[in-house]
């Protein structure tokens, strides 16, 4: 019986990926593929003849890392809730299959174009590749230079992209940069609480993530002084790494933090409370 819908149907494939009520939810929170999905989902196609559909149609073939990624994403949401007994948030893992699928995009497109060395060495392949039990807390901050108002945005997944909790910070600051420090601190000061010894601390600004690894010469960051307090204060951890990932890769914090600006809000969410904001992803 099919433990995601609970609606007494057979666990099939096809239940699984195309009819099962979360799956459907899944997929309609994806507005690049709801559209050409759609007839699949009322379908009694075969996994097997869905699968050659979307890899040998022509004009499908641009969606078919997004459609494939976001199977698989279905399948592990699956097994975390089965397993593990983890709620299930379509919009919130929708949201990971896109980043999945944007980085899967962009490896291929690096693979046609250089040798594969380059590739394994692609910065894009990290997501898929880090540890089993990591927490990856991704952190962005928003700044508006005609009020000075700034927003802090702090989201933890699990290795698979399950959510993992939140925190929003609203403010003010008197630069971009000064709102970067307190996103920065506030980020530190977050993992302390969280007593979390396996952390990668994700960011889309490259001269932090640069210092915070030790490469100081490359940085043209005054703020120096912060990102030395933060390195003090996660000192302890047993394992902390720091990694840059391109804006799109972060998408989620920046939401996180632009909402947090915009609606003048400050909070902390854990696992089993879903933050509002999250109807934005
Ligand atoms: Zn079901």
């Amino acid at each position: 019986m099919c433990k995601s819908c609970n609606s007494g149907a057979i666990e099939t494939p096809e239940h699984m990926i195309l009819h099962c009520n979360f799956a459907k939810n899944f997929w309609s929170n994806l507005p690049v593929v709801s559209h050409v999905i759609a007839q699949d989902l009322n379908s009694d196609i075969s996994i097997k003849d869905w699968i050659s559909k979307w890899i040998f149609t022509k004009n499908l073939l641009d969606k078919s890392a997004i459609v494939f990624t976001t199977a698989w994403c279905i399948w592990k949401h699956r097994c975390s809730k089965v397993f593990d007994n983890k709620p299930l948030n379509p919009r919130l893992t929708a949201n990971t299959a896109h980043s999945f699928a944007d980085e899967t995009d962009s490896s291929l497109v690096t693979a046609v174009i250089s040798n594969p060395q380059t590739v394994a060495v692609n910065e894009d392949n990290f997501l898929n590749n880090t540890p089993q039990n990591s927490l990856l807390v991704f952190y962005d901050a928003s700044f508006d230079k005609d009020t000075n108002n700034s927003g802090v945005g702090i989201v933890a997944t699990n290795h698979a992209g399950s959510f993992k909790g939140c925190k929003l910070v609203s403010g003010a600051a008197a630069s971009p940069e000064g709102a970067e420090s307190l996103a920065i601190l506030e980020a530190a000061k977050w993992i302390l609480s969280k007593n979390h010894q396996n952390i990668f601390l994700i960011s889309d600004a490259k001269n932090v993530m640069a210092y915070l690894n030790n490469n100081k010469e490359r940085t043209s960051w005054s703020s120096c002084s912060v990102l030395d307090d933060c390195l003090f204060l996660l000192k302890d951890i047993h394992s902390i790494r720091y990694k840059h990932l391109k804006r799109n890769l972060n998408s989620i914090a920046d939401l996180a933090a632009k909402h947090s600006r915009i609606e003048k809000v400050t909070g902390e969410w854990d696992e089993s409370i879903f933050p509002t904001f999250s109807k934005m992803m």
